[in-house]
This record gives structure tokens, sequence and C-alpha cells, in this order.
């Protein structure tokens, strides 16, 4: 096939992330990829500024992430997790375990972020159903959330963003609260906290879990928010007896500056799920975590089992790669250094972004930068001036954001930044 002809094909067949398949926006052929670089099929190489939506954080091509895939290759790509198992999943939960927020002491494997927060819910479920309150079957969350795109997750996602309308009459139906209006840094603002705690104080025996994305809401709204705000959440979520989710799928190993965005605020959850990072970007892989208490609770009723076994559970080829991914984590020594010299470089590059009237608010939190435009941009054409600059940047409505790779140059930093300050400036 000739790049022509595959391009042709994709318009015409193949669907991608959100777009219409009879007016598909247009797409970039990538012929490889290698550390902070991806490249075109025409030469073209980009800087990467969007780590493949959080998950690449060591870049591409690693040899010790290949070396690791080659190495599981030779014994077994996969074998079902039923009835068997291996070290490579035995090994991963350990170390997963071992940096997990206290308490965290059961894994379940599963294939992609949006499953690990169908499992995670059922989780709550399946707790209270064992604790003999059925009635427990509602969520509470805040709005401009984002949780995946299956059935269930997508009921939490922000109704709007989410496009609950389309959906309307099969979703289940949750609680939302406002999303906190208090930044990250700022103490908890009493009225974000009220709303909270009113709609638990009134829905508190109808509700099985709080379940939201800590510090960070990613593709809700890029928004960061308050610690103040998630210690004061968990703290009612103790005080009235229910569970809490939290998802760390975009912003676990340590994107948001520590390890857990739940440690900017000194909360260990009852649940909590992963994804995206957790094989370095290698492929898809995703855990739910939770206590040792939730989990025998569950265990306690008949069926005495927890309902859900995906059929790529624990695959050893993503489970190798994954724990050679935490071993790269720990040769940063210590990973929370190398993000805050990107943080630094990104607000450095970003900051003076705010002063343009076209820009609504700059904000930077560990290896993520984010400059909010009034007006929504048109992807498209921004995207291509992107790629004109040599970098890798997608936008969403009026967000350009970016997580880089790890592994990224202080240069290749500045040359990311230079190129959003020169598009953004033209806006
Ligand atoms: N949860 C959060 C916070 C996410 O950002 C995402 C994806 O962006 C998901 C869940 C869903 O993960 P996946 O796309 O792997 O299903």
């Amino acid at each position: 096939m000739t790049v022509e002809e595959l391009l042709k094909y994709d318009r015409e067949h193949v669907w991608h992330p959100y777009t219409s398949m009879t007016n598909p926006s247009p797409v970039y052929p990538v012929k490889r990829a290698e550390g902070v670089y991806l490249e075109l099929e025409d030469g073209t190489r980009l800087i990467d500024g969007m780590s493949s939506w959080w998950s690449a954080i060591h870049g591409y091509n690693h040899p010790v992430l290949n070396a690791a895939v080659e190495r599981q290759l030779k014994s077994m790509s996969h074998v079902m997790f039923g009835g068997l198992t291996h070290a490579p999943a035995v090994e991963l939960a350990s170390r997963l375990l071992a940096i997990a927020p206290k308490g965290l002491s059961n894994v379940f494997f599963s294939d992609s972020g949006s499953v690990a927060v169908e499992v995670a819910m059922k989780m709550a479920l399946q707790y209270w159903y064992a604790r003999g309150r059925e009635e427990k079957r509602y969520f509470l969350t805040i709005k401009r959330g984002y949780h995946g795109d299956t059935w269930n997750a997508m009921s939490v996602c922000d109704p709007v963003t989410g496009m609950h309308s389309i959906f309307r009459g099969t979703l289940p139906m949750h609680h939302f609260v406002s999303s906190p209006t208090a930044r990250y840094g700022e103490p908890c603002a009493p009225a974000d906290i009220d709303e909270f705690q009113t709609c638990l104080r009134n829905n508190h025996t109808r509700v099985a879990a709080v379940i939201l994305e800590p510090i960070v809401q990613g593709a809700g709204g890029m928004w960061f928010y308050s610690a103040d705000y998630l210690r004061k959440v968990h703290e009612l979520c103790y005080l009235y007896d229910i569970l809490l989710v939290c998802d760390e799928v975009a912003t676990g190993f340590c994107r948001t500056g520590k390890m857990w965005a739940c440690d900017h605020a000194g909360v260990a959850p009852s649940i909590m799920c992963v994804g995206k990072a957790l094989t370095g970007g290698y492929t898809g892989l995703a855990a739910t975590m939770t206590t040792e208490g939730v989990a025998r609770v569950i265990c306690s009723r008949p069926p005495g089992l927890f309902m859900h076994g995906p059929t790529f559970m624990g695959n050893p080829l993503a489970c190798a790669v994954a724990n050679a991914s935490l071993d790269l984590l720990r040769a940063y020594d210590p990973v929370e250094g190398r993000v805050k010299e990107i943080e630094t470089l990104l607000r450095e590059g970003l900051w003076p972004l705010s002063l343009l009237d076209s820009v609504a608010d700059v904000r930077v939190l560990g290896a993520i930068g984010v400059v909010e435009m009034k007006e929504p941009v048109d992807v498209a054409a921004v995207q291509a001036a992107f790629v004109e600059e040599g970098v890798w940047v997608r936008p969403f409505g009026k967000l350009v954001y970016v997580m880089p790779p790890y592994i990224i140059t202080p240069a290749e930093t500045r040359s990311l930044t230079l190129a959003i300050t020169r598009v953004v400036s033209r806006l």
C-alpha cells in the first residue's frame, strides 16, 4: 500500500477517536517513533507533546522496554488467567502495591482505563451488596470529570462534554456536584465543599461510592483543583461511610509531580484505578486496586466471587513491560525531580501566554502544561500549524495542552513551548 492508498482507505473505512466517518478530520501517517520523536511517513520529525495521551512516559522504542517485551515473548505472550498464574503478573502486583497509597492490598488487572473504572464501580456495588445494602447503587461525582467511554464509566463523565443527552434513558443516572472552583495550591472554597456535603447528606443512603479524578480533571477540562478540597471529600466519605474511588488512570506514575495525584492531599482511597502509563505506553493494561477490607466483604456473600474476568487479564507481555517501566521510573532517582524540571520549563515557557487577550488561563502542574483559550480552537488547522512547527500537540475545545514524555530534554521542552507560543500567538 502506498501512503496515499493507506490514507484513502483509512479515510473511508477506519474510525479514529471521536471522529466522523463521513467528514473525517485529517490524520498524519506515522512511520516510526523513537525517544521523544514521532516520525511521519514523509520523514518529518515531531517532538511529541502528548505522550500518546499520557501513556508513553519514557518515550518510544525504549531499549529497556523493548528488551522486556522480547524476553517475555520468548517464554509466552499470553495465557489465560483463570486457573493459571505467572511471574510477570504476580511481580507487577507486588510492585504496584508496594508503591500504592496506604491500605491498598489487592489488584485486579484489566486491559484499559475504562474497564478498570468499570471494575472499580462493580467492586463498590458488590461491596454494598455483600453488606446487605443493595439500595446503595449510585455514585457521586464531580462535573467536568472523565473516566472513559464504556457504559458505566461514561455515566460518571461530565454530562455535557460526555454528551449524556445522546444516550438519555439508557445511561445509569448518578449524582453530580460542581467541579471545585478552588485551584491547586488554594484552600478549599467553602461553597465547593458545602455543595458536595449537601449532596452526600441528602443521598448517602443510596450512594455506594464517590468517584473522581484526584487533583487533575483531565479530558473533561484539564482543571487542577485544590488538594484541600480532595482532603475534605475524603473526610466526608469517611464520615458517611462511603467508599472513595480515585481514578488515577491519567495522573498516576508521577505525571502531576507525585507518584499519585492523591498524594498531594495525603489521601488513601478505598479503590484506585491505574492504566495508560502503567506499561510506559507500550500496550493496553490497567489495574484496579482495593483494600483487604473491601475485598473480604465482596467475597463474604454468595456467590463469594468478584464478578469480572477479561480474556486478556494479566497479559504476561503487558505485565513484563509494566515491570520494566517501573524499573525505569525508579532509575530517575527520583522521578519527582525529573518531573519538577519539566514543570519549571513548561511554566517559564507557557506563562507569558497568559498576557494574550485570546488566552483565558495558563496552568502547569507536574509535567502537564495547559493554555486555555477564550474561544474553541479549530483543531485541524491548529494541529497543522503545530506540525509545521515540528511538534505534536493535539488540542481539544478551548484547550491547548501538553504532557510530554519524561525523557524530554530541556532544549526539546523549550522547542515545544516555543512552538506553542508561536501558534497560540497567531490565534
Ligand atoms: N480515566 C481517566 C481519568 C482517563 O483520562 C481515561 C482516558 O483518557 C480513562 C479513564 C479511560 O482510559 P482508556 O482510554 O484506557 O479506556
